[in-house]
C-alpha cells in the first residue's frame, strides 16, 4: 500500500459565506478514492460558527470557573454553551459536545481567527462532511471521503493529535473482529480508529500556527468495512465514570 498525501496550499483567509468545495476544487484535484480532510477552524468559520467576545454575558457559573482557570469568563461561557455534558471544570473544562465528541474547551478556539472572536466547533460535523463530499462530487464528478478534524489533547500522553470528529464517505471504524492474526487466532476486541489515524496525520501536514494549510488530502487509503460508533457511549466510558466518581 502506497498512499499519497498532499497539503492544500492557495486557500485563502475563510470569510463566513466561503463556499469551501469551490475553493479546495480550485486547489486541487481529486480522484475516486481521495479523503479530504478539512480542519474544522476553517468549516466554522465558512458557515459563521463564531462568535464575537463582546457579545457574551456570561453567567455566575462562567463567573465561578473563571475563577479556577483564569480564562476569560466571556470564553467560558462559550464553552458551556456549546456543551452538553461538563465532565470536568478545572484545570480545564472537559466536555461532551452534540455529536459526542469529549474534548478539551468544548473545542472552542481563540486561534488562527481575527480580533475578540472565538470558533465554535460545528455542531453536526457529520453533516458538514457529507454536504462537502456532495458539493465536490458535484464539482468534480468524483466519489471522495471526507473528514473534520480538531487538534485535540489526549488522555496518558503528552501532546495533541487531530481527530476526525466528523466524517462521510467511509466508517470511523475498521473493525478487526472475526479477523485472524498470522497463526489463525482470531482477533475478538480489535477496531481500528482508522478516521483518527488519517486526521492525525492531516494535522501533522496542516500545523498549528500560521501554516495556512487547512486541508489535507489522501489518495490511496483504499476502503475498508466497519461501524461508525466512534464516540463510547456514557455507559461504556470507563475514564468518564472514573472522573465523574
Ligand atoms: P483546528 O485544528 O481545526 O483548530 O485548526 P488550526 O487553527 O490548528 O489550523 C489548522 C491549519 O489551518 C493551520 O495550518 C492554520 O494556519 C490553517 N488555517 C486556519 N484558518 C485558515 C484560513 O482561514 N485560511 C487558510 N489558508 N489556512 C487557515
Ligand atoms: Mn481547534
Ligand atoms: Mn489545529
Amino acid at each position: 500500500m502506497s498512499v499519497h498525501v498532499t497539503g492544500i496550499s492557495g486557500i485563502p483567509l475563510i470569510q463566513k459565506g466561503d463556499d469551501l468545495p469551490a475553493i479546495i476544487c480550485r486547489n486541487t484535484t481529486f480522484e475516486d478514492g481521495d479523503i479530504l480532510c478539512i480542519a474544522s477552524t476553517i468549516v466554522s468559520k465558512a458557515k459563521g460558527y463564531t462568535r464575537a467576545l463582546a457579545d457574551i454575558t456570561p453567567s455566575p457559573d462562567a463567573f465561578r470557573i473563571s475563577g479556577l482557570t483564569k480564562e476569560d469568563p466571556r470564553f467560558i461561557q462559550a464553552i458551556l454553551d456549546s456543551s452538553t455534558e461538563i465532565i470536568q471544570e478545572y484545570p480545564f473544562i472537559l466536555s461532551e459536545v452534540p455529536c459526542g465528541h469529549v474534548g478539551v474547551r468544548a473545542g472552542v478556539d481563540n486561534s488562527n481567527i481575527e480580533g475578540e472572536n472565538i470558533i465554535i466547533l460545528p455542531k453536526d460535523p457529520s453533516a458538514e462532511c457529507r454536504e462537502i463530499r456532495a458539493a465536490i462530487k458535484k464539482i468534480t464528478g468524483k466519489d471522495v471521503g471526507v473528514i473534520v478534524t480538531d487538534t485535540c489533547g489526549r488522555a496518558f500522553r503528552r501532546g495533541q493529535c487531530g481527530n476526525a470528529i466528523g466524517w462521510a464517505g467511509m466508517t470511523a471504524i475498521r473493525d478487526f473482529r472475526g479477523d485472524h492474526d498470522l497463526f489463525g487466532l482470531e482477533l475478538e476486541i480489535t477496531e481500528e480508529a482508522v478516521v483518527d489515524e488519517i486526521a492525525a496525520f492531516s494535522n501533522f501536514i496542516m500545523g498549528e500556527s500560521d501554516n495556512g494549510i487547512p486541508a489535507v488530502k489522501f489518495s490511496g487509503c483504499g476502503t475498508w468495512k466497519g461501524h461508525d460508533s466512534l464516540f463510547f457511549t456514557k455507559e461504556e466510558d470507563l475514564i468518564r465514570k472514573a472522573m465523574k466518581r
